[in-house]
């Protein structure tokens, strides 16, 4: 921060000395709020959340990162478990109604991790009634013979019936997406440091962040692509022009899988917040761009380098300077 404020086009009003600024609520903070009895602390934040294998990584005031980080973050492993369930995989497990002739009972299903898969009826969460009538209907009485007298009984297999399992689908889709662009931001930032920050496309992208259940940004903030893995971290598509952004490349990790995320951020000058639209139109319809030019930027410190604390803008500004150039020699 105090490298940003070394510049002399910047000026903070108020102007405050050694202190910190909240990347999601842009309020300031000082040394004393690192203290947890301050009245709003700072607090340490993983980026991803702990729970999808992430680290503590920034400094997020507590009301940004308990509010707006717990509602989201539990949405988005809400929706990775319920995928993972979906597509049977080990490790996973989920709450579920058993059917059957409309009788039902209540359970799990767990997936081991060797992939056996467990029905586990629990009658305790169950109506008793119909939990039997369910039993009784899956698993008809059997009767044992003698093998001595019923020799021809032997082999008989035992059979169940078959009963259908309700998916689990509790999460809430649009706060899921806006947990992956929270993410996206914050790892931006992590990367980067304030210099990232100054920039007023993002005003909208924090606005979003910090109202989930609005629509203030349109709806697709990802990019669908398995990237290589030494693209995870920060990079930036340099052309078609409609689609240049910084995109975040970062993995969330279940119990049962792995998963790649790419989330597109608005560089400073165009097509600035018009990149959710562009991703829309351009990448999410039949006749858009199949081809697109993505850098990444290597891992360099950009927090504590006077040089490199204007990183984010510097790539950006070689970036456009570029596309001029190419425009004038193509003219
Ligand atoms: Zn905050």
């Amino acid at each position: 921060m105090s490298l940003i404020k070394s510049h002399p086009d910047i000026t903070f009003k108020p102007d405050f000395e050694n202190g910190y600024v909240c990347p999601l609520c842009f309020d300031p903070f000082f040394e004393n709020d690192l203290n947890l009895t301050s009245k709003k602390p700072l607090t340490l934040e993983d980026v991803p959340p702990k729970s999808l294998g992430g680290n503590p990584k920034i400094l997020t005031c507590k009301d940004c990162n308990s509010k707006s980080g717990h509602i989201l973050d539990n949405h988005l492993l809400q929706s990775l478990k319920e995928l993972d369930a979906k597509e049977f995989l080990p490790n996973s497990e989920y709450k579920t109604t058993f059917s059957r002739n409309g009788n039902q009972a209540n359970g799990t299903v767990k997936i081991d991790k060797d992939g056996k898969i467990v029905f586990d009826i629990q009658p305790q969460r169950s109506n008793p009634k119909s939990t039997n009538s369910f039993m009784k209907d899956v698993f008809p009485p059997i009767t044992f013979y003698n093998p001595l007298f019923h020799p021809e009984k032997q082999f008989e297999q035992y059979k169940t019936n078959e009963f259908s399992i309700k998916f689990p689908n509790n999460s809430n889709e649009r706060r899921s997406e806006v947990a992956l662009l929270r993410i996206g931001y914050l790892l931006a930032y992590s990367i980067f440091g304030s210099g990232f920050l100054i920039n007023g496309a993002l005003f909208k992208v924090r606005e979003q962040i910090l109202n989930p259940d609005k629509d203030i940004l349109p709806k697709v903030f990802w990019i669908k692509y398995e990237f290589p893995e030494n693209m995870l971290g920060m990079n930036i598509i340099k052309s078609p022009k409609e689609l240049m952004c910084f995109v975040a490349i970062f993995k969330l990790k279940t119990k049962s899988k792995e998963r790649q995320f790419a989330i597109a951020l608005p560089g400073p000058s165009s097509p600035g917040i018009e990149i959710y639209e562009n991703i829309e139109k351009l990448l999410c319809t039949g006749d858009g761009f199949r081809h697109i030019e993505i850098e990444h930027i290597p891992d360099i410190d950009f927090v504590k380098n006077l040089d490199n604390a204007w990183g984010a803008h510097l790539f950006w500004q070689k970036l456009t300077a570029q596309n001029e150039k190419n425009k004038k020699t193509s003219n």
